[in-house]
């Protein structure tokens, strides 16, 4: 005989995976605010010689492309 009816076992079972997905949730949010990027359209660079498009982490308006190294110059769209 169980010691516990297979009600308490499918309790400890949702239990368990609530536990699991809120701790890899705790974590994503962590792994977020360490990384510090965040998608602003204002710092997505697309360099004009090889086409390839990168975010810069600081607020710079001049660099250069990670690919060619090439000079991309950001430019202000208007909405
Ligand atoms: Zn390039």
């Amino acid at each position: 005989m169980l010691p516990f009816s297979f009600a308490d076992g499918l309790f400890f079972y949702a239990a368990l995976w609530l536990i699991l997905i809120i701790f890899l949730w705790l974590r994503e949010l962590h792994r977020n605010r360490r990384s510090g990027w965040e998608l602003v359209k204002g710092r997505l660079f697309n360099c004009s010689s090889c086409h390839h498009s990168f975010i810069v982490k600081d607020s710079r308006n001049v660099v250069r492309c990670p690919k060619c190294n090439a000079m991309c110059i950001l430019r202000k769209h208007r909405n």
